[in-house]
């Protein structure tokens, strides 16, 4: 396994991991970035952004994420095609293995791994994977034009899922455990008066049913209840959108992590519990999750960084 030594390494791609990059290179820091799995992160699953500031018309999540990594490229910043498979953070240089087959000693680490959308863990999930089974709706909702879909999810992106799929699908099943949704007012106003979408408080999704692909979704009204209720829709496509699991297993046992898995950080600041490494944008944000707010973090974890790296001088 070959070995090198980096003072800055920015482990992960969206906004936070290249803003970072952009302040780091700025900083001189020399920063190398791996990208991941998902290069540019979940943005780049998303089609228009409407609310980073700068962009009166709106952009593209590929487009934004495009622009960000040039714009560190152009300081410098060296960005790589890679994935963080182990790390070994117990003391200075941090180790982090990439693709299991390279070591890269950084003086200072900066986690950007972002969260990853979770699934209800049915084997119909798998089994129909690419089959009319999708986490994002964005991605995948062309193809659903003029058909049913279903969206699992009570929260805001279960709402926006639900409401950017009212604009092309011919009707959309919101599929809700609570008797109330957990989304916010307006969100809840949008899709409670959508005339295409059809909220099913109250309801579980226990498997999926069709020959070449989804068809159709089973369905238990108040589960565990007495009055417990069995039923089927029928849907050509069904959408996961019941939040996401930040990408922070490999540094778990190092890093401490709320029960989730979001990476704890001092309040107000990138800081973890290991001195020179830092966490920003999603793996480490339960409240906010966005575009802007992890570019903000990106940055603060590069400021951060770069005074860590002038004491240790
Ligand atoms: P949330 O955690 O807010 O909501 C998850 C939803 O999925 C809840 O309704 C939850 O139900 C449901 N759920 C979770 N697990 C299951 C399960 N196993 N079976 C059925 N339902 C399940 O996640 P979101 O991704 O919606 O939002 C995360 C954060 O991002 C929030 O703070 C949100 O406000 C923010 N956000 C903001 C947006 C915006 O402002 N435009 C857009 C998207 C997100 P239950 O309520 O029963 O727990």
């Amino acid at each position: 396994m070959t070995t090198e030594k980096v003072r800055c390494l920015i482990v992960g791609s969206g906004p936070a991991g290249y803003t970072a990059a952009i302040y780091a290179s700025r900083a001189n820091l020399a920063p190398v970035l791996y990208e991941g799995l998902q290069p540019g992160g979940q943005l780049t699953t998303t089609t228009e952004v409407e609310n980073f500031p700068g962009y009166p018309q709106g952009i593209t999540g590929p487009e934004m994420m495009e622009d960000l990594k040039k714009q560190a490229e152009r300081f410098g910043a060296d960005i790589r095609i890679g994935m963080a498979t182990k790390t070994d953070l117990s003391q200075a240089p941090y180790k982090v293995t990439i693709d299991d087959e390279k070591v890269i000693e950084a003086d200072a680490l900066i986690i950007a791994t972002g969260a990853t959308a979770k699934y209800l863990g049915l084997e119909d999930e798998k089994k129909y994977a690419g089959m009319g089974v999708s986490a994002c709706a964005t991605c995948d909702g062309f193809f659903y034009r003029k058909k049913d879909v279903a969206v699992v999810g009570g929260g805001d992106t279960a709402c926006e899922e639900a409401l950017y799929l009212s604009g092309l699908a011919k009707k959309v099943f919101l599929i809700v455990r609570k008797p109330f949704l957990r989304a916010s007012k307006v969100m809840q106003d949008r899709v409670l008066n959508a005339p295409n979408i059809e909220v099913l408080f109250e309801h579980n999704a226990i498997g999926l049913f069709g020959k070449n692909g989804v068809e159709g979704v089973h369905l238990v009204k108040r589960l565990g209840e007495a009055d417990e209720e069995k039923l089927d829709i029928a849907v050509d496509g069904f959408f996961l959108a019941i939040g996401h699991k930040p990408n922070s297993d490999i540094f778990k046992p190092w890093i401490e992590t709320d029960e989730v898995g979001y990476i704890k950080v001092e309040p107000g600041t990138p800081k973890t519990k290991v001195p020179g490494v830092f966490a920003a944008g999603d793996v480490a944000d339960p409240h906010y999750r966005q575009a802007v707010t992890a570019a903000g973090t990106g940055c603060m974890a590069a400021i951060e960084a770069e005074r860590y790296l002038m004491n240790q001088k």
